[in-house]
């Protein structure tokens, strides 16, 4: 008796080369074995106040329909404030801004915005596993720059032979996501260089701005000398202000650029959240200077708490510098391949990690690797800490 197999449904071949977010995948199978979940980076603690008592308001207020498709005025002036405040750019609220749903979409939008067909952008890797499919739903090409393996730190030579005639931008990721690392002053000059040379775009995303570690500071590339204009700046309010779930994100750009990403938002998503941009405007004008110092300490004794235990247990990896990342090397504690050992580390010692594999466009070059976010409360990762310490004895 023959078995009728169920029909395959035709879909667009721009979807058969992505996979399921490996990220996204390892918080449910963390979920499945009652783990500790280091993998999808979301915190486990509470926004500021002021940013629930601005969202609750203005839903009470009646803020419950869209509002202008590229963002409030409240908060894109409260963002031209802060902005100017903290790095003295001069960014206009009416033509620079745009609010979208996240970072996520702010990237995807950006390319869909300025890059063709057949245009190339480079990507250096590891990287923030969205930033190739982005480019490849344009119909465009990633091109992959590999950091140095270990230090992560930029590998200019490479970098450059990722630029050509095709390159219509290069994303840059500071602090960076999976690797920690933080680019300085002079790693942005010669990016920069690059981007003049080749008339390219720089898309950086720095989601994680407010992040840093060791007295380090954050240099937006858009204030490096001639990287104003040729800057498409994105960041969000998701990691400052604990707000994930949230999606609120902005893109900073020329007003040229800013007008072509808001047609592209207003089809993708008409806007984000009303009530929600209200909450983050709230949060931008109330919190002080030092709630932004104050959350990288916090973010630093974290650090502090997960590194050295995982160094302790035998990982080796460079020791984050910003962001909430630990790109961890296991090849000295076990040989399996990292979605195994990913796997194992949830099942068997209960602590979920992101298999390296997932940050790099060849798997081959993270299959030793797992990433740990430490964006969680002390007493979490204390526990994480002390399940971790036992790795050794259960291989
Ligand atoms: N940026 C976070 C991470 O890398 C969350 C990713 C996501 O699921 N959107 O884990």
């Amino acid at each position: 008796m023959s078995v009728a197999l169920p029909r395959v449904w035709r879909t667009a071949r721009r979807t058969h080369g992505f996979a399921e977010s490996v990220i996204r995948t390892m918080t449910r199978v963390s979920d499945e074995c009652g783990a500790i979940n280091l993998s999808q980076g979301f915190p486990d603690f509470s926004p500021p106040d002021e940013l629930l008592a601005g969202s609750v308001d203005a839903i009470r207020g009646g803020v419950n329909q869209y509002a202008i498709t590229w963002g409030s005025a409240n908060i894109r002036e409260a963002l031209a404030a802060k902005i100017y405040e903290w790095y003295h750019m001069d960014v206009c609220p009416r033509e620079n801004l745009t609010v979208a749903c996240g970072a996520t979409e702010a990237m995807a939008a950006v390319l869909l915005a300025i890059v063709d067909p057949g245009d190339e952008v480079v990507v250096m890797e590891p990287f923030y596993e969205n930033y190739g499919p982005d480019t490849e739903i344009c119909g465009a090409k990633p091109v992959y720059a590999p950091l140095s393996p270990g230090t992560w730190d930029i590998d200019f030579e490479r970098l450059e032979a990722a630029f050509s005639p095709k390159t219509r931008a290069v994303i840059v990721n500071t602090p960076n996501n999976p690797s920690g690392r933080v680019f300085g002053r002079s790693a942005l000059e010669r990016i920069a260089e690059l981007c003049h040379r080749y008339d390219a775009y720089a898309i950086t995303d720095e989601i994680y701005e407010h992040i840093l570690y060791d007295g380090l500071e954050h240099v937006p590339m858009a204030t490096l000398p001639g990287m104003a204009e040729r800057t498409i700046t994105l960041s969000g309010a998701s990691k400052t202000f604990s707000v994930t779930g949230w999606r609120i994100g902005w893109i900073i750009a020329n007003r040229d650029v800013s007008s072509a990403v808001r047609k592209v938002h207003d089809f993708l998503t008409v806007g984000a959240p009303a009530p929600l941009q209200e909450g983050v405007a709230a949060g931008l004008r109330l919190l002080p200077p030092d709630y932004y110092t104050d959350l990288s300490a916090e973010y630093e004794a974290r650090r502090d708490l997960l590194y050295p235990a995982l160094v302790e247990a035998g990982f080796k990896a460079a020791r984050p510098e910003g962001a909430y990342y630990v790109l961890a090397d296991f090849s000295g504690l076990s040989d399996q391949p990292d979605d195994q050992f990913a796997l194992w580390l949830a099942r068997e010692v209960g602590v979920t990690p992101v298999p390296g594999s997932s940050f790099f466009s060849s798997p081959d070059s993270g299959r030793h690797l797992v990433r740990f976010a430490f964006c969680k409360t002390e007493g979490m990762l204390r526990q994480a800490v002390e399940r971790l310490s036992a790795v050794g004895s259960l291989l």
